[in-house]
């Protein structure tokens, strides 16, 4: 079963706009969490980085549930709580944390990078931690760079927080117009491992991420950098590093054999890759991938899947259970539609796919019974309560925190949405 046939490579522009006619628009009550979330994969990406947010014990309540048992590690995030001091502009906010940074330095002098993210309640006092980075950066110089960004709920949802982390790290970029390929959004190390070697054998010599391992090692940008998104919710940084003179490729995002082979093809064009080149090494990758997929496609196939809106990777996942898993889509929801950095994905869905954008959670969770999917992929709030009704869940946050990109997981990709169909059918003859 090999393919080598060229890979599929739409661009925004073949997108027929007649597809998805019936985009469903809502707003209202929304079930997701708020960026500060990110921090938690963020911060295992970069061991020298620390993420201090700037909020209340409900952002710090809410880190630490997330993280879950990770917290009793050396923790390299926290949180200042902002007190009713503070909060009644009675102390000198930025005195206060000044102080603060410079104990938790003198603490953990291994601290290279320094984030202060922002939170509700910072946002609301309009606590200017832009210019507290400033100030902090300059005081620190040569030792620690001292960024800020945003996670708050009111401006951020779930994974835009890596967004707003990757875009407080553009000004620190060096330029160059060194031919590269960049990797941007986090990967599993072992996965990126993996990608970095395919790429090798295909002839890309020149290979880098961002975020990177080290969060010093910041990689280069200019004319001569192709990015290839690794997550779908980027669309800030993917702007940014394209108004720093990188070429976005376009293609499917990594997940599934299917999605992987094209996203990789998507480099391999670019780079002027021969096809045979590509077969050879890419062909014994989709392969074994499809081997490991044949088991939970009979679990998969024909089972009517619901995707609320939460970590903005709903789309391409919903392009690979059907295409590659045989999954009946009933509604595919988004956070928000960015077409452009959906459009190759978009392309690869059933015509008739029910897409909504935003939420109206309780409009949104009548349709879910009306319909009684046979799984609802969806955000721990949602979850049990689905569950008690019967109706069966796959939770989201999963997804963000498990190596689920390119040929070689995408077994375990299908595992995670055919385990809870296989418990379920466990506990029903049991
Ligand atoms: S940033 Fe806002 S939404 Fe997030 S935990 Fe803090 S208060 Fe809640």
């Amino acid at each position: 079963m090999g393919v080598s046939a060229p890979p599929v490579q739409p661009s925004p522009a073949d997108l027929n706009p007649h597809l998805h006619p019936d985009l469903l628009k809502e707003s209202g009550q929304r079930e997701v969490f708020c960026g500060l979330t990110s921090i938690v994969w963020l911060h295992r990406r970069m061991p020298d980085a620390f993420f201090l947010v700037v909020g209340s014990r409900t952002c710090a309540h809410l880190i630490q549930s997330a993280a879950g048992v990770m917290i009793f590690a050396e923790p390299r995030f926290g949180t200042a709580i902002l007190g009713e001091k503070d909060l009644a502009g009675l102390a000198d906010a930025n005195e206060e944390l000044d102080r603060l940074v410079k104990d938790l330095l003198e603490r953990r002098p291994e601290i290279r990078t320094l984030f202060l993210v922002g939170s509700c309640p910072s946002e609301v006092i309009k606590l200017d931690l832009a210019k507290a980075a400033e100030r902090l950066s300059a005081q620190l110089l040569n030792r620690v760079r001292v960024l800020n960004y945003s996670g708050s709920g009111i401006e951020t949802t779930f994974t835009q927080g890596e967004d707003n982390a990757l875009q407080a790290m553009l000004p620190l970029l060096p330029s160059s117009d060194e031919e590269q390929l960049l990797i941007v959004g986090t990967l599993a190390d072992a996965v990126e491992d993996r990608f970095r070697l395919i790429f090798e054998r295909l002839g890309i010599t020149t290979v880098r991420s961002l975020p990177p391992r080290r969060s010093t090692d910041l990689p280069p940008i200019g004319r001569g950098t192709r990015v290839l998104l690794a997550q779908p919710f980027l669309s800030a940084t993917a702007r940014a590093l394209q108004h720093r003179g990188a070429t976005l490729l376009s293609a499917p995002y990594p997940f599934g054999v299917e999605g992987s082979r094209d996203w990789m093809a998507a480099a391999a064009t670019a780079f002027g890759v021969p096809l045979a080149r590509f077969a050879e090494v890419v062909d014994p990758l989709v392969e074994r991938g499809r081997r490991a997929l044949a088991p939970h496609r009979e679990v998969l196939a024909g089972k009517r899947l619901f995707l609320l809106p939460d970590s903005q990777m709903e789309i391409p996942l919903a392009r690979f259970l059907s295409r590659e898993c045989g999954m009946e889509l009933v509604e595919v929801g988004v956070p928000y539609l960015d077409r452009q950095l959906m459009a190759a994905d978009l392309a690869l869905l059933p015509a008739d796919t029910q897409l909504s954008e935003g939420q109206d959670v309780d409009r949104q969770l009548e349709r879910v019974r009306a319909a009684r999917p046979d799984l609802v992929l969806c955000g721990l709030g949602l979850a049990n309560p689905l569950e008690a009704e019967g109706i069966a869940t796959k939770w989201s946050i999963e997804l963000v925190f498990s190596p689920i990109h390119g040929c070689d997981q995408a077994g375990e990709l299908a595992e995670l949405f055919a385990r809870p169909l296989r418990r379920r059918a466990l506990l029903q003859l049991s």
